[in-house]
């Protein structure tokens, strides 16, 4: 038996939106073996030799924490590991936190009872109060533990020990996210041009389910506007009309940036300010956005806060004021 506990669901961005036919239209998407998921190959080949050797050994594999930015995988690899065990899967979710004594409440709580779960498959649990209190083990079948979380770094060190396998899923580059595409036109049978693919790649922020998101949607424009094919100049259109930029930046991403540069002259501004300007949660900012603007060179994380770079100003065309000079007396 596989468990998969997904830690911050509750931050994906695309997500959230989703319709029931979007939701139906992504289980059909997701691959189902190692064979059919593309790309983070380094964390892949070293999955199949654990399943391997599990299977060999016929004992339940190590627990494994995957992490790294929504959308990337990390639900599809858990299925994907359960099924190529041939064990079955149990999907829970971590609760929405709103504060940060829930989650030491349930840090503290939970992980006295999933230390001893995991290593020795055994839970202690106290039966009545009082005199006649009293502690009986339960013994667990042997189970497999993914963790699956967008921040690794809130676990604390014991707990993060006790998962023998840890991977970080990165971004996608563009080739992989096209093939991602291609064969997930090919799985809807909606006829696509090449370039076509690699220009929804390009936009889709190193994400496969973004890219899958996207192609739904230009499907829909290629549906209304056009003859139901996908071609280059329909795959623009629909872009566009997604607001999503030539380098693959949604609203949300040019917001951040405009923001810092309009009301904190390119920052450097703290996380909590640079929220409430925003009108967005502080930990959407830093585990959804975040990670791209940084790996794609639009902003920096510094000790004194946030900050754009070159790249932001030249991206949005604007101008830097230069905080030396402005406002000096002659
Ligand atoms: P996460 O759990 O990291 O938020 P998911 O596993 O839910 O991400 O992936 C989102 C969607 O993206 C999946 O439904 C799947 O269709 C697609 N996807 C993710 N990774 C891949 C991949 N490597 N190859 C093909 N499709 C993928």
């Amino acid at each position: 038996m596989v468990f998969c506990s997904m830690v911050n669901e509750h931050l994906d961005p695309s997500g959230d939106n989703f319709s029931n036919t979007d939701k139906e239209v992504e289980r059909k998407l997701r691959p189902l073996s190692f064979d059919d998921f593309t790309g983070q190959e380094a964390v892949l080949e070293n999955l199949k030799i654990f399943v391997e050797a599990a299977k060999m050994r016929d004992e339940a594999m190590d627990h494994v924490l995957l992490h790294g930015p929504p959308g990337l995988g990390k639900t599809t690899l858990s299925h994907i590991i359960a099924n190529e065990l041939g064990v079955g899967i149990k999907i829970t979710s971590g609760p929405v936190l709103d504060k940060p004594s829930d989650l030491a409440g349930l840090l503290t709580n939970l992980e006295e009872y999933l230390y001893s779960a995991m290593e020795d498959f055994k839970i202690d649990i106290m039966i009545d109060s009082g005199p006649s209190a009293r502690s009986v083990q339960i013994s667990l079948n042997q189970f497999t533990l993914i963790g699956a979380t967008t921040r690794s770094g809130l676990l604390t060190a014991p707990l993060r020990a006790r998962f023998g396998i840890n991977a970080r899923l990165d971004y996608y580059d563009v080739e992989l996210l096209s093939t991602i595409v291609v064969r997930s036109t090919e799985i809807l049978g909606v006829n696509t041009a090449y370039e076509a693919c690699i220009r929804i790649a390009s936009r889709s922020r190193g994400t496969p389910r973004i890219a899958n998101a996207l192609l739904r949607r230009v499907r829909d424009f290629a549906m209304v506007k056009g003859d139901g094919n996908i071609d280059i100049a329909i795959a623009e259109y629909g872009l566009n009309a997604l607001n999503v930029d030539s380098k693959g930046l949604d609203e949300m991403d040019n917001k951040i940036l405009s923001v810092l540069i309009d009301n904190f002259s390119g920052g450097p501004v703290g996380l909590n300010t640079l929220s409430t300007a925003l009108g967005e949660q502080a930990e959407t900012i830093e585990e959804v956005y975040e990670p791209y603007l940084i790996k794609e060179g639009y902003l920096q994380r510094t000790p004194r806060g946030r900050m754009v770079t070159e790249r932001a100003y030249s991206h949005l065309g604007k101008n830097r004021v230069d905080k030396g000079t402005s406002g000096t007396l002659f």
